[in-house]
């Protein structure tokens, strides 16, 4: 039964990391593009897959697939045993104190609006505020003012300062008894800023507000601990995570979850139905209706317990290293900006290039192999602090080199040549 990930797993060394074993788990990262050995610089958009997760999801697929929860047979037992095994294995990667505290949902988008359409609805109302940073995802921004619009509640952008960090003053500010929920990410998929989130929850706890963390970027960066930040709700996508896309988990603490109505309907959420009365089963189930991505859940468990084999501190310093090269290589291409200057960050390097356009130094990368990422990112406010509509991004994971980083400097140079 794959209850976990059914390969055996390395024993976590402390201290010790290397990025080129690490490389040894991704097929994918052996091939080549355009005749170059592929440089994957875009996982900020998503992270490749170890074969531990491709072969999990094999072999589930291959011997074991089924539907959970229902039908009496070896098989649906399982899954369902698989599939609850990797809502503990979230809980623990989460520091939750409670497997039924986490929701599978398809990614951080889906997290989102799943509180939005469910705590929001009871809980917003005509006055009340939504503090946003102005760094936010869209897809943190937009599920808050479709429903703010419904409930005639205000969705209040907090300021950024000219680094990129959140304006901790004006946050102080903005926070008033008015004030419902503070929805923040822990770490921006454009600025890289990592904001001072356990000190902000804190402080809106003072006012009663809930807080949503937005963790897509966050949690391949460095360990969470959802009970030590005091989050009410936090949010990740498992493809930003070495898992497969189409899975993503929301923790809400307990006894916020508890009160929260379901947001859609159907199988497995219900205790029983009747045109007369239809009740609903206990949450989490109660906030999963209909078949879940059962194969998601089986390799989300795999790349958890593959991260799992590494010391994350280790990792975390290792991708902070490279980072800090990275910066400074950066810094020698001729009319080459990073936007966004915030000290406490995760390895995100967002750029623009004199007279250039972002996509075409997107274009003239993918020639040489290197993959980034050109454009709004899906956070258009926050590159309009920096007054900008468009700008290239490289993001690193923790399997990224030194020499990569030296690829994308040596091809920037080259095209800063070729432009004279
Ligand atoms: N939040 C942040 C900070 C992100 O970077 C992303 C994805 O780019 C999302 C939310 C949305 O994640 P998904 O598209 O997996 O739902």
């Amino acid at each position: 039964a794959p209850e976990q990930s059914g390969l055996p797993q390395r024993p976590a060394v402390p201290g010790a990391y290397s990025a080129e074993t690490a490389r040894q788990d991704f097929p994918i990262l052996h091939r080549t593009v355009n005749g170059r050995p592929l440089v994957w610089l875009d996982n900020g958009a998503t992270t490749q897959k170890p074969r531990q997760v491709i072969e999990a999801l094999g072999a589930y697929y291959s011997a074991a697939n089924s539907n959970i929860h229902r039908g009496a047979h070896t098989m649906a037992r399982e899954a369902t045993e698989a599939y609850e095994a990797g809502r503990a294995a979230v809980a623990r990667f989460l520091g939750a104190p409670t497997p039924d505290s986490i929701v599978f949902v398809r990614g951080t988008t889906e997290a989102v609006n799943l509180v939005a359409q469910s705590w929001g609805r009871d809980n917003l109302g005509p006055g009340d505020d939504i503090l946003v940073p102005v760094l936010e995802h869209h897809s943190n921004i937009v599920p808050w003012q479709m429903i703010a619009k419904e409930t005639r509640a205000r969705v209040v952008p907090v300021p950024l300062t000219p680094e990129g960090e959140i304006d901790r003053f004006a946050y102080a500010d903005l926070l008033s008894s008015r004030t419902q929920l503070v929805a923040l990410s822990h770490a921006s998929n454009v600025l890289g800023t990592v904001p001072p989130v356990k000190e902000m929850t804190a402080l809106a706890h003072r006012y009663g507000a809930k807080v949503l963390v937005d963790g897509a970027q966050a949690v391949a960066h460095f360990p969470v601990d959802v009970m030590d930040l005091d989050a009410d709700f936090y949010a990740f996508s498992g493809h930003k995570l070495f898992a497969p896309t189409g899975i993503g988990a929301l923790y809400a603490k307990p006894e916020v979850l508890a009160g929260m109505r379901p947001w859609q309907g159907g199988g497995n959420m219900i205790d029983s139905v009747a045109f007369g009365l239809t009740t609903f089963a206990p949450v989490p189930h109660r906030m999963e209706a209909g078949t879940g991505d059962i194969g998601g859940v089986i390799g989300l468990l795999a790349a958890l317990d593959w991260l799992g084999s590494f010391d994350r501190d280790a990792v975390t310093a290792y991708e902070e290293g490279l980072m800090a090269y990275a910066q400074q290589a950066l810094a020698t291409v001729p009319g080459l900006e990073l936007v966004g200057a915030a000290p406490e960050r995760i390895a995100v390097l967002t750029f623009t290039l004199a007279g250039q356009d972002p996509a075409g130094v997107a274009d003239w990368l993918d020639r040489d192999g290197i993959a980034i990422r050109a454009g709004h990112h899906c956070a258009q406010p926050a590159l309009a602090h920096y007054g900008l509509e468009s700008a290239a991004r490289a993001s690193l994971a923790l399997y990224n080199t030194s020499e990569e980083v030296d690829q994308l400097v040596a091809s920037l140079r080259q095209l800063q040549m070729a432009s004279g």
